[in-house]
């Protein structure tokens, strides 16, 4: 695929999309207006209307064949993913393309029965009864960050869709060619053209979509921007999701497999070049397996291939955004002065691209920047604990908490240390994984956000719940009413004495 396909440049353009392997231009799009967002959210909602109209098996009817153009045009999009986005061609079609095409496919086929009404049995009024249904909320912003800028924001807007909304993405200043690129797949997929609307732009863009009358904001980003979305968000009362950052442990056990936990733990570091938020970030591993395992990641470290990943030889690839690179320097260097061990890598990796090597850290401590902040690169910093308490401790002593890692053999206590740990997911002996479960809930507890995608949670919650209540049998009227008589009044207190004066077993 030659880079003239793939390339957009507009008038007016001012925003640079760069292949982070090479600094090669890819192509430009412009910082959209604020009216020409708003311009967006208003197609995208009367474009809704019918669509939300749509019996849910159509929708899903619909949305299935986006799969299926995916499938048919998968070389052009890992083509761009790996030219915009510098990730290997292996992690773009792994983590990118077959997690929208998975989503899509489970969604379509079980989307009808989670959106069903549901009954609520009613324990007291008998003789009425309740049911939620699940409405379509209008239109769906989503603000999306540059580390997956396919499946994040695509597989929210597929779910979206599904649900009945209509979508206007924001995606990252860093990535914003693969997200025509999506939208591009969506009009050969035959959907209505204006209920899916892509616009660019940097922080004002997403700031004047969310000031453009969109019912619900899907914000993924940093912790920082999180914050400011959610006061916006609160600003106008539109409810939202916010997939924020993460610094996942590893406790690795004394009764762990140390020849999984280190592959493990090596690929959950340097994957998309420890650009996830998910990855490993810090390991606490105990003293009686400290030494093994840090010589088996170490190994496993000092093999991969770092490069530009238009070869199928590279096992890391460029990093997408210069700053991050700067970064994770900083992070490198502060720790290394605070006594860390550079065991691999440590330094900044060859231009013109934005490289930093994968780097592994020992001598670690609680207190250096590069265990408590986020690093968003590939760097895996190794601190030695005395036992599994500690470990756990240390896990839980973070404002973060996404994803979290525990490897040990003995599978029911891996289960208990994964329940004691403060993580909005906990994997027992594998990393990273659950994002390609569009049936499992994603999402983090404290500062890494509030709410969930996928699931059945994340599908409800892209529609507004309602709550109707009806009559099951006719009575003339309820004994509550008008007018208040003091007989009524006694046989309800008689009622209520009897009902909540004693514990069931006691009556
Ligand atoms: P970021 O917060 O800098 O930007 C994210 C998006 O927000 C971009 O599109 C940006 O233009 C937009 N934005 C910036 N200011 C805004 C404002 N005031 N109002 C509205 N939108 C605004 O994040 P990033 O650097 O692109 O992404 C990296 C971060 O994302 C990391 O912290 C990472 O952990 C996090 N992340 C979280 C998840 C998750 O599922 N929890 C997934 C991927 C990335």
């Amino acid at each position: 695929m030659g880079a003239a396909a793939t390339s957009i440049t507009t008038p007016g353009a001012s925003i640079k999309s760069i292949n982070p392997a090479t600094g090669e231009l890819l192509g430009e799009v412009p910082d959209q207006s604020a009216e020409e967002i708003h311009t967006a959210v208003a197609r995208a909602r009367a474009a809704q209307v019918d669509w939300g109209k749509l019996p849910i098996e159509a929708r899903c009817r619909r949305v299935l064949r986006y799969a299926e153009v995916l499938m048919e045009r998968v070389d052009e999009v890992i083509d761009l993913l790996s030219r915009e986005g510098g990730k290997t061609r292996q992690e773009a079609l792994g983590m990118e393309v077959i997690v929208v095409a998975d989503l899509v496919r489970y969604f379509a086929k079980h989307a009808p029965k989670m959106l069903e009404p549901e009954p609520i049995p009613l324990h007291l009024m008998k003789h009425r009864a309740s049911y939620l249904h699940f409405v379509p909320r209008g239109v769906i912003g989503i603000i999306a960050p540059w580390n997956f800028p396919f499946s994040i924001p695509i597989g929210e807007t597929m779910m979206s869709l599904i649900a009945g909304n209509g979508v206007v993405l924001k995606p990252s200043e860093v990535t914003p060619l693969i997200a025509h690129k999506a939208r591009e797949l969506y009009l050969a997929a035959d959907l209505p053209p204006d209920l899916f609307q892509v616009i660019t732009g940097r922080g004002a863009a997403g700031a004047a979509l969310i000031d453009g009358g969109i019912n619900y904001c899907v914000f993924t980003g940093s912790v920082a921007t999180g914050k400011k979305v959610a006061a916006a968000c609160g600003e106008r009362l539109i409810p939202c999701t916010l997939e924020l950052g993460g610094k996942a442990p590893a406790v690795v056990c004394a009764d762990a497999d140390l020849d999984r936990a280190a592959q493990a733990i090596t690929w959950g570091g340097f994957a998309n070049s420890g650009q996830v938020c998910a990855s490993v970030e810090r390991v606490y591993a105990v003293d009686k397996i400290h030494d093994e395992l840090v010589a088996r990641i170490v190994g496993h470290a000092r093999e991969l291939r770092q490069g530009n990943a238009a070869s199928d030889d590279v096992d890391v690839g460029a990093m997408a955004w210069d700053q991050q690179v700067a970064l994770v320097e900083k992070l490198v260097n502060s720790a290394v002065a605070n006594g860390a061990k550079v065991e691999v890598g440590g330094k900044r990796g060859p231009g013109p691209g934005q490289f930093f090597q994968p780097t592994v850290l020992t001598n670690c401590t609680q207190d250096m920047d590069v265990m408590r902040k986020e690093i968003f690169g590939p760097v895996l910093p190794i601190m030695r604990v005395s036992d599994e308490d500690e470990a756990v401790r240390l896990a839980n002593d973070s404002h973060l908490g996404l994803l979290a890692y525990v490897f040990t053999k003995d599978r029911e206590h891996g289960k208990r240390v994964a329940e004691r740990i403060e993580a909005g997911t906990v994997m027992v002996n594998d990393v990273l994984a659950t994002y390609a479960c569009p049936e499992t809930p994603w999402g983090g507890v404290k500062q890494s956000g509030i709410g969930r995608t996928h699931s059945s949670h994340g599908l409800r919650d892209l529609c507004d719940t309602r709550h109707v209540n009806h009559d099951r049998i006719s009575l003339p009227r309820e004994v509550w009413w008008y007018p208040y008589k003091p007989g009524t009044f006694k046989a309800l207190l008689r009622g209520a004495k009897l009902l909540f004066g004693k514990r069931p077993w006691q009556r």
